[in-house]
């Protein structure tokens, strides 16, 4: 299949084709509006490798254990055990911790946000178990961050679509959205397109057979193309 260059116009069609077809994706899900910003770091950590419903019930067992807080994260006896529902729990609730020693060394949010981006993605990416997924997703999602997440999910729907060829590097394809993209390319933007393009991942454009002859993006898709060719 022939891929070609990502583009601002290119970006925007596929933007507003998939906003069209599932509209405003209100991301990020918050249990406590009192302190949601905190709820969206932890919650990156949380629904690594895990069903966002599992990652529900951890931070509602974190919530009735008490508050949302690094220092109550860090203070808990058993982390590991709230957080059961999330997958490796042992794991993760040793990343919280690393994460929530950072967070606090560093000031919490007020000074954190004086971070530039690049300083900030560093230093998320040199905590334990924090790839570059997740600190991409918290900078975004908690910093306000204009951050292209290369998901799995990006990758396979880019792929079909055209756009992007050769090893899956996340890095490659963060920079090639990131430089393509137009000026009004905000945190805003990258947080509905990284939400619609993963409802398009679930309803759509499936793992195994993508469900072509529904899909808002059908017309300008290389894969449904090639599809329709050789029938
Ligand atoms: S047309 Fe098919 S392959 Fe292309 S994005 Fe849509 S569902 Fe995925």
């Amino acid at each position: 299949m022939q891929h070609a260059e990502i583009s601002a116009d290119g970006l925007r069609v596929f933007f507003d084709a998939l906003y069209q077809a599932y509209g405003p994706q209100h991301w990020w899900p918050i249990q406590d509006e009192r302190n949601p910003r905190f709820e969206i770091l932890i919650g990156a950590v949380l629904t690594q490798h895990t069903a966002w419903t599992n990652v529900e019930i951890a931070i509602g067992a974190l919530r009735e254990a008490g508050p949302l807080t690094a220092e109550a994260m860090l203070a808990h006896d058993d982390l590991a055990g709230l957080i059961r529902r999330a997958g490796p729990h042992r794991v993760k609730a040793e990343r919280l911790r690393a994460l929530c020693r950072w967070f606090v060394a560093r000031g919490e949010f007020e000074a954190i946000e004086a971070l530039d981006t690049a300083t900030l993605c560093r230093e998320l990416r040199g905590l334990h178990g924090i790839g570059p997924e997740t600190a991409d997703v918290i900078a975004l999602y908690a910093f306000d961050r204009p951050r292209f997440i290369a998901d799995a999910y990006a990758f396979r729907i880019f792929e079909r679509y055209g756009w992007s060829g050769g090893s899956r590097r996340y890095e490659r394809l963060r920079e090639a959205v990131e430089a393509s993209a137009d000026r009004h390319a905000d945190p805003v933007f990258y947080d509905e397109l990284h939400a619609l393009i993963v409802a398009h991942a679930k309803q759509r454009c499936h793992k195994r057979q993508p469900d072509c002859a529904h899909c808002a993006l059908a017309e300008v898709c290389a894969y449904a193309s090639a599809a329709i060719a050789a029938e």
